[in-house]
């Protein structure tokens, strides 16, 4: 009887209240609790969450789960983690789960890391905190632990602000977090400005969740935003990097950089392209379309297409640096866009220097953002999909004659030697050159006519 009465409820509300969600939960209402049911729980990490949580309540303390695994759950998705909000004290969880199995990650702000098993990514226990004055626009001065309550009040956004209680199956909403979950809405808890204020991070997060999620923020959130988006870079650049990753990587990241134009965040964090949106709105909406049809999870692939039209391309580097983005990262995507040109003329490009490109590590990147950029109708793109449909041997045949070979014929190395390497190369690629001996006879003509011998 009351599994039917839960299973109507999921059909009223997945029918009519929210139907490109869908929301596994809403039974039974009492105060702020909200039963759910079909959470799903195959996985070892939930598991771990649970026994956690179980092992805290034995020894006689509140336990909840917090934050982004119950936003997550509810909105059907599998949680990246999952964090534990506690009335233990940092030392109380310390002890209960022994020095060895535990890691004090933020002792200022009272978080431990329970360790698990193996590889298993650990549990971090949060204490209930509220947190003191914001002395910098990045983090409090101090922390006090307090109730379940005021800890969901200094969290930053409302669908944030949720707990669970995995045991009985419950949610328990102090900030109105379900409800804007419902409504697909980002709305800071309190006062927007003042919460900037104290962390000047969170409107970036603001713009990282509408994205990820695919949800809109809240007019009052928004113009707060605009209101102090120039702070924003206040904040660390790893931070902010971290955030911006997030929504980079992300297939909706379209719609996030237009989102940053819209908060007045473009301008403080890209101030290269801050004013394309209004004095070059075709260039702005190019990258847009670009971004919107790119097919790829990797950073670098999204920092060039988010790059390919400046006019400086050298500027790529300085821009992935001042987000701490890895070196890997940054020297990919500066190569990336560098070599992206050659793509859209490939069809008029000699066979060599296109077969260097397409038989780089780089050349699928290079391609899924060629594909972005002009579509794959285009001459350029089509050339290069037609070389790379070719047999292995044919794309990227054996080398003729390798640097060993030539110092085995006598060829001392010098600053000539990787030139004539790579002229044997363009020889053979172009079919003029079908064997090791032409290789030699080609390598002696040379080396005589550079006076080498
Ligand atoms: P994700 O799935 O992307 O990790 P998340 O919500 O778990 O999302 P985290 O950065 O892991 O995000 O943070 C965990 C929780 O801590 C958040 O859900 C939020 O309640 C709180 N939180 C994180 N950063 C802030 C912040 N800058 N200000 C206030 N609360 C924050
Ligand atoms: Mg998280």
């Amino acid at each position: 009887m009351y599994a039917d009465i839960t299973r109507d409820w999921l059909i009223y509300i997945r029918v009519y209240l929210c139907p490109s969600v869908v929301f596994n939960f809403l039974i039974v209402t009492k105060n702020r609790r909200t039963t759910i049911s079909n959470m799903p729980n195959d996985n070892t990490q939930r598991e771990f969450a649970l026994q956690v949580l179980q092992q805290l309540r034995d020894a006689g303390y509140e336990a909840l789960w917090a934050g982004g695994c119950v936003r997550d759950q509810l909105l059907g998705r599998t949680p990246q983690d999952y964090d534990v909000a506690t009335s233990a004290r940092p030392e109380e969880v310390q002890a209960l789960f022994g020095k060895r199995r535990t890691l004090a990650i933020g002792a200022a702000f009272g978080v431990i890391a329970v360790l698990g098993r193996h590889k298993q990514p650990p549990i971090e226990v949060a204490t209930f905190r509220s947190d003191g004055a914001y002395v910098d626009g990045r983090r409090p001065a101090k922390v006090v632990y307090t109730t379940a309550e005021e800890d969901a009040e200094r969290r930053d956004f409302t669908i944030n602000g949720l707990f669970y209680d995995p045991i009985e199956q419950q949610v328990i909403d102090y900030v109105e977090g379900q409800q804007d979950l419902q409504r697909h809405r980002i709305r800071a808890i309190g006062d927007p400005l003042a919460r900037f204020s104290e962390d000047k991070l969170r409107m970036l997060r603001a713009v990282r969740f509408a994205t990820t999620l695919g949800f809109q923020i809240d007019d009052p959130t928004l113009d707060a935003i605009h209101q102090m988006a120039a702070e924003v870079n206040i904040v660390s650049a790893e931070r902010l990097g971290a955030e911006l990753r997030r929504m980079l990587v992300h297939p909706q990241r379209s719609s996030g950089v237009q989102l940053l134009q819209d908060s007045g965040l473009l301008q403080p964090l890209f101030p290269e392209l801050a004013n394309w949106p209004e004095q070059q709105p075709a260039t702005w909406q190019r990258l847009l379309d670009r971004l919107k049809r790119l097919q790829s999870e990797s950073l670098a692939a999204a920092l060039a297409a988010l790059l390919f039209d400046l006019e400086q391309k050298n500027n790529v580097g300085e821009i992935g640096r001042r987000f701490r983005f890895t070196n890997k990262e940054i020297e990919r995507a500066a190569w990336l866009v560098q070599m992206l040109p050659s793509i859209e003329h490939a069809h008029e490009l000699a066979w060599p220097r296109l077969q260097r490109l397409l038989v780089h590590q780089g050349s699928n990147e290079l391609m899924v953002i060629a594909d972005a950029t002009w579509g794959n109708d285009h001459a350029g793109v089509k050339e290069c999909r037609r070389r790379l449909a070719m047999p292995a041997e044919e794309l990227n045949p054996e080398p003729l004659l390798t640097g060993d070979d030539l110092i085995r014929h006598g060829v001392t190395p010098s600053p000539l030697f990787g030139q004539l390497l790579d002229s044997i190369r363009d020889e053979q690629l172009l079919g003029h050159l079908r064997d090791r001996q032409q290789a030699q006879k080609f390598a002696d003509q040379w080396l005589q006519d550079h006076g080498d011998r």
